[in-house]
């Protein structure tokens, strides 16, 4: 469910009119709904057990500050991949003993950084990394916690490219392989192996593939606690998906996340460890939406492209995993007004600059808004200035009140990101 509701026609993000931001910060813009991040977050938690277990957002699906400090005051800690993640969710209150750091390309320099701020746990996903992180945290005579990232052989998600749990996929260790590293990590100063990771994939609908994976884990943590080794944590990584096809009338869907949860539970019914969750779109995915401006019609035979103000450098997910987003407008028309058909494209010279085909829409003329919907994950975190456009700004609402949470940056600023050599001067 989210806080995107029509009112008297017209779109409001909780009590503000999508209309009065548009106007106001100028198009085209993210909005996200406060109470919405919020709502999922205290479902997620509650179901899956906090505070005895323990959810980690995986920030990289929305990385904004203002989004983090919410989730921050609200207990989340934070998955992070990269240092700029664990600086961006340590600016915003999240303290480092609630951030994990998950990864294949771990650098010496980042894993230095996470020992230095005392970071809860390294998500280990190769044996080189293993040696690099002892050396680096008994180099500082510390003894960093670790889990190592096993990888299932079970890949799922919604694309190919969104598939992580198979073998051939590139992340996480094979389940031999992690009985060899508990054996070697026993004798290592700079690392304590506390337990497990896995992440099998993102926008997971159906439960199966991460039952069996999770199965698979429990039979793994069986074993190496056979072989004397010490499983505490858990961490079962993100991936649960959410309905991007939601009608305008929708109403609420079926309960993915409790069902989870009592899958969960079944599961490692039993095993006595520390629980971790990294949901990333589940949160913020349909908390957010892109606001775009209609600016020119080019009407064909079968269609008519509508080419809007925003592009696949403010959304990539239609153009890179042939994502499906709703899109409605922001001023409803009569029940009865004739639906048209519309492709919607950004104005980008590439065909994939398309963020629908074959919608219908009642009649939209230039100067009309529309909503994309289901853009607050893997949306204005994946945003680029490719085509030298700015990157996009974003608004997160509160009940009746709003914030420009990141500006749109000026020409200036996009010019001088670069900068031109002595010798051309
Ligand atoms: C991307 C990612 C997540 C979050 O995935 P969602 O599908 O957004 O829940 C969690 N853990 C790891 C290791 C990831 O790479």
């Amino acid at each position: 469910m989210h806080h995107f509701t029509y009112k008297n026609r017209t779109l409001h993000a909780e009590g503000v009119s999508v209309d009065k931001i548009a106007a106001e910060v100028g198009t085209p813009v993210y909005i996200y709904s406060a109470a919405t991040i919020e709502r999922h977050y205290k479902v997620f938690a509650a179901a899956v057990g906090v505070p005895k277990n323990r959810v980690y957002y995986a920030m990289k699906a929305n990385s904004n500050l203002a989004v983090l400090k919410l989730l921050g005051s609200l207990g989340a800690g934070a998955d992070t991949v990269s240092e700029g993640e664990i600086r961006k969710a340590l600016a915003a209150g999240i303290p480092a003993s609630r951030i994990v750091f998950s990864g294949v390309g771990k650098t010496e320099s980042e894993l230095a950084f996470a020992v230095d701020v005392g970071i809860y746990q390294i998500n280990i996903e190769t044996e080189s990394e293993l040696d690099l992180l002892s050396k680096v945290a008994t180099a500082r005579g510390k003894r960093q916690a670790a889990v190592i990232r096993v990888n299932p052989d079970v890949g799922a998600g919604g694309h190919a490219k969104i598939t992580t749990g198979s073998s051939e996929n590139k992340f996480g260790v094979s389940f031999d392989t992690a009985s060899r590293i508990f054996a070697k990590a026993a004798n290592m100063s700079g690392v304590r192996m506390l337990g497990l990771a896995t992440h099998i994939g993102s926008q997971i609908r159906e439960l199966s593939d991460l039952t069996a994976a999770f199965a698979r884990m429990r039979q793994l943590t069986e074993s190496l606690r056979a072989d004397g080794h010490t499983i505490e944590r858990l961490d079962l990584g993100g991936g649960l998906g959410i309905p991007y096809d939601i009608p305008e009338d929708f109403d609420h869907g079926p309960d993915l996340i409790h069902d989870y949860a009592a899958m969960v539970s079944k599961t490692f019914a039993g095993i006595d460890a520390e629980l971790g969750f990294e949901p990333g779109r589940l949160i913020v995915g349909n908390a957010g939406i892109l606001v775009t401006r209609a600016l020119h019609l080019n009407p064909r035979p079968h269609t008519t492209f509508l080419v809007v103000d925003a592009a696949m450098n403010d959304l990539v997910r239609p153009a890179m995993y042939e994502a499906y987003h709703e899109v409605w407008p922001i001023t409803q028309a009569d029940k009865s007004a004739p639906r048209l058909n519309y492709d919607i494209v950004g104005p980008i010279c590439e065909s994939g600059d398309t963020f629908a085909k074959n919608r219908k829409l009642s009649e939209t003329k230039p100067g009309d808004l529309i909503a994309i919907m289901t853009a607050g994950a893997y949306g204005a975190t994946m945003s680029s200035t490719y085509n030298s456009r700015l990157l996009v700004p974003e608004v997160l609402v509160s009940g009746n009140q709003y914030a420009v949470v990141r500006p749109r940056p000026s020409y200036d600023d996009l010019i001088n990101l670069d900068r031109i050599p002595s010798w051309l001067a």
